[in-house]
């Protein structure tokens, strides 16, 4: 259930929704950006976000289908930081993605995610399993710049030499938080991940908060680093969840999005959701836009 949708009435059956968090082959969703611009149109929405883990590669051609079929995009990005080993993910909407000290940083983080999925296969090899770095890699042959990959690639390794059955077990047996090969090396702080979408123009939005059990680590981020917005509507949040944290965000006045976290489909298993499964109003797009233009000066 979509929480926003009850707070506004419809006139006229225009349905002026958007989704604004969607992975592609960019990271580690399935379908090339294109798609995810395609889907977005099918289901009706005004405008779609792409926001790959660590890197903007999706964004033009996404733009460019856009353009094409008459659906706004959103260029973002999701950030990967960690507060106290815990991973916290900031998107950003808005940066300017192709100011070149933004690129240099985000080829920096990238080395992380590569260091990690590296700890993890050889944590794969200690408890017995055959795995090699190269078979994760190979998932992704034709790999451009800025492309990147991540566990569900590790996953669908296991999957396919039948080491478990779906993308659920994966993580829960072996590369989620609680999982047998999971590590985290250290990565940038929450408030320096914020810093960061801030120069390159953006505005920073905190992911999911639900999956984190820090609402304290929450309210320093909005209170000493400036965070104007947080993803209230998520599919891994409870309705508890949303309803908590569009508290926190009436409080503050923050910026309230919504967003399906699409990854696309393995072996018929949608991680996370499908997108337009959770959405906000057009008007936070305009507020984001608003956001972006007027804290860059
Ligand atoms: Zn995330
Ligand atoms: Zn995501």
């Amino acid at each position: 259930m979509n929480g926003a949708g009850k707070r506004k009435i419809n006139k006229g059956g225009s349905q002026m929704k958007v989704d604004l968090h969607s992975h592609t082959t960019a990271s580690d969703g399935v379908q090339p950006p294109a798609e995810n611009v395609r889907l977005a149109k099918q289901k009706g929405l005004q405008a779609i976000g792409i926001t790959d883990h660590d890197t903007v590669a999706g964004i033009p051609e996404a733009i460019a289908e856009g353009k094409m079929i008459g659906i706004e995009v959103v260029p973002g990005i999701e950030i990967s930081s960690a507060h106290e080993g815990v991973d916290i993910h900031v998107l950003g909407y808005y940066i300017n993605y192709e100011n070149k000290d933004f690129l240099d940083r985000l080829e920096k983080l990238r080395d992380v995610r590569d260091l990690r999925n590296q700890m993890m296969v050889e944590r794969l090899q200690k408890l017995g399993i055959e795995i090699t770095l190269e078979e994760v890699n190979a998932r992704k042959p034709a790999r451009k710049k800025g492309e990147n990959i991540g566990r569900p690639h590790i996953a669908e390794v296991l999957m396919e030499k039948g080491i478990v059955d779906t993308m659920e077990e994966a993580f829960r047996q072996y590369l989620g938080r609680e999982g047998k090969a999971y590590v985290n090396p250290p990565r940038i702080r929450p408030g320096e991940a914020i810093q960061i979408i801030r120069q390159a123009g953006g505005v920073p939005v905190l992911a999911h908060p639900g999956l984190y059990n820090l609402d304290e680590a929450v309210i320093d981020l909005i209170e000493n680093h400036g965070l104007p917005g947080i993803e209230v509507y998520h599919p891994d949040h409870s309705e508890e969840d949303e309803e908590r944290y569009r508290q926190i965000a009436e409080r503050y006045q923050l910026i309230i999005t919504a967003g399906s976290d699409f990854h696309g489909e393995r072996n018929g298993d949608v991680f996370h959701a499908p997108i337009g499964t959770k959405t906000v109003d057009y008007d936070v797009v305009n507020r984001l836009k608003e956001w972006a233009k007027t804290s860059s000066g």
